[in-house]
């Protein structure tokens, strides 16, 4: 899960995220909300509940071995997340590691009742 603080009207800063380390597959991604809700919790109790401004704003997961465009199984979750969720718009952050110097990564975004955007990127990383 990503979680933001909403800096104005439509603009956000992805300030703390959490880590799945028991579901998921090379090439699989479900999203499983009770996995992340003890990250969720601390998140919503470190900002005093106040959603207005902070709040879940997506998910996020690696593709290691091919391309961070998001998978049919990734689009329908997602759209199913705005469609029925609590939250009527979310991020997708779709990250890959290329060669150990680069970061590829998406990010589409989803709202209710629109068709999804997304943008690629690529970045190089300096590793430690
Ligand atoms: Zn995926």
């Amino acid at each position: 899960m990503l979680f933001a603080e909403q800096l104005e009207p439509g603009r956000f800063s992805i300030i703390d995220l959490s880590v799945d380390t028991e579901t998921g597959e090379h090439a699989h991604f479900e999203r499983r909300p009770e996995i992340h809700a003890a990250a969720r919790n601390a998140f919503f109790e470190r900002t005093r509940h106040d959603y207005s401004r902070f709040n879940h704003v997506g998910e996020w997961h690696s593709h290691p071995s091919f391309s961070v465009s998001p998978s049919a199984e990734d689009m329908s979750t997602m759209l199913s997340l705005v469609a029925a969720g609590p939250i009527s718009f979310a991020v997708l952050l779709i990250v890959r590691l290329r060669f150990g110097v680069w970061l590829d990564y998406s990010l589409t975004l989803f709202a209710r009742g629109c068709l999804p955007q997304a943008m690629r990127f690529r970045r190089f990383v300096h590793l430690i």
